[in-house]
């Protein structure tokens, strides 16, 4: 399992002479050679653990599918815990500008020391390149679930990622600031004292409309690419109607548009190229994905919404441990875990590393190297119907009353890898 194709950090950024960074086209698409740079964050806790197995399944993956006509260069970059071990910080300037530089990358989890004050460091990269949509496509692949037929699941989470109450304007419970937005609101608004009564606090939830539209058309766009059905609005439009009403709105202004007009419709059945767009009230959409979880095959919405929906879908599927995502800009992409570092079983070598692994399959296909991302979801498919596994999916076959070997995180990568 000796890659030579791997560049850690030693000492500082490797930069391969053989690589070629992905360049960013004025429309914002694309340029990938074959020999493209890619950088990955190991990232904390189980992120040391999960980072090589992904490496392996995706190395792998590229050299069944292309041989040696493709080949990616995997350059490390430090953030998090050791970022501050070896640097001092735990966001490096360096490693934000080689993210920059390369486009689209890959990272595990990253940790925000509680107590020590300082912005998350997810928030941070998602801010550094206007990451504005985040992607879950929530899928079954065979692992235990809580539900009888999982296998029913398949729908892509867009969270709007820029926007809503994430913008920290929040006025704390009797506050000096916060009687001073009170005041506003009852001198000048109008607003009843019942309504803000002088030891509430506010948090301000923004929306607009630049934000809105360019989320929901790049969900559009990829449920298009995608051959998908059914696209839903969802949002409490009917309460919030300043805010999450109005997104469902501008979101139907967009299907109008002379990109989606005649492909993006309303009413009626999609025929081959289309896609039906309809809006589900969030109570709805949270009912219907247990209820009736193929109805929808895109899930488009805001940013707390988007979290709640997402958590609820992977636990349909087993757990955020089963969930890729992908935090998309512009052009710019950054792939990632969705499960956080998990230190309570850091170093013991039984992490699952699904969520990283699919991540890094979407990854391939969001480069266009689909042959090899096709591999990836072949092997994990084949290793999980074996009832092989990391201890959580073994240990959830067992509880069925199937029989399951616990595997190792690099064990595991070893099955999938080898099953391709
Ligand atoms: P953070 O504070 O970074 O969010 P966390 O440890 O609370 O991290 P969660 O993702 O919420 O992370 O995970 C909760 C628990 O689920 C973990 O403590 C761990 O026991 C388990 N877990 C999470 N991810 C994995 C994984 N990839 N493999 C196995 N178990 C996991």
């Amino acid at each position: 399992m000796k890659w030579d194709n791997i560049f850690k950090w030693e000492g500082k950024v490797a930069l391969p002479k053989e690589g070629q960074f992905i360049k960013l086209k004025e429309d914002k698409s694309l340029e990938v050679p074959d020999n493209p740079i890619i950088p990955y964050i190991e990232g904390d806790g189980i992120g040391p653990e999960i980072a090589p197995a992904m490496l392996h399944v995706v190395n792998t993956a590229v050299e069944r599918a292309y041989a040696s006509s493709k080949r990616i260069f995997w350059v490390e970059l430090l953030a998090g815990d050791k970022a501050e071990e070896k640097t001092g910080e735990r966001m490096p300037k360096q490693t934000l500008e080689f993210l920059r530089e390369a486009v689209v990358s890959i990272k595990g989890p990253l940790g925000t020391p509680v107590g020590k004050g300082g912005k998350s460091l997810n928030a941070i990269l998602r801010q550094s390149m206007d990451f504005y949509s985040a992607i879950r496509p929530v899928y079954w692949l065979g692992q235990p679930s809580p539900i009888p037929n999982p296998g029913r699941v398949n729908v892509a989470v867009f969270r709007e990622n820029s926007d809503d109450v994430y913008m920290s304007i929040e006025y704390m419970p009797k506050a000096e600031d916060t009687q001073r937005v009170r005041r506003f609101f009852l001198e000048e608004m109008g607003v009843s004292e019942d309504a803000l009564p002088p030891d509430c606090g506010i948090t301000v939830k923004p929306m607009s409309e630049f934000k809105t539209k360019r989320h929901v058309r790049k969900a559009l766009r990829w449920a298009l690419e995608n051959g998908k059905k059914t696209v839903a609005i969802v949002g409490k439009g009917n309460i919030m109607k300043a805010t999450e009403g109005a997104f469902m709105n501008w979101a139907f202004e967009v299907a109008e548009e002379s990109e989606f007009k005649g492909r993006v419709i309303t009413k009626g059945e999609p025929l081959e190229g289309q896609v039906l767009m309809v809006k589900v009230i969030t109570d709805q959409m949270l009912m219907q994905l247990v209820l009736k979880p193929e109805a929808y095959d895109v899930i488009v919405t805001q940013n707390l919404n988007g979290d709640y929906i997402s958590d609820l879908a992977s636990a349909l599927v087993g757990g955020p441990g089963f969930v890729p995502s992908g935090n998309i800009g512009d052009g710019y992409a950054l792939f990632e875990s969705t499960h956080g570092t998990a230190y309570d079983i850091a170093g013991k070598g039984i992490a699952n590393p699904l969520s990283l692994t699919l991540s890094g399959a979407m990854l391939l296909e969001y480069i266009g190297w689909k042959e090899a991302a096709q591999l990836i979801y072949a092997g994990v498919k084949r290793a999980i119907e074996e009832r092989l596994g990391t201890p959580d999916i073994a240990g959830g076959f067992r509880k069925m009353g199937l029989h399951a070997k616990d595997l190792s995180t690099m064990d595991f990568a070893q099955a999938i890898a080898e099953r391709m």
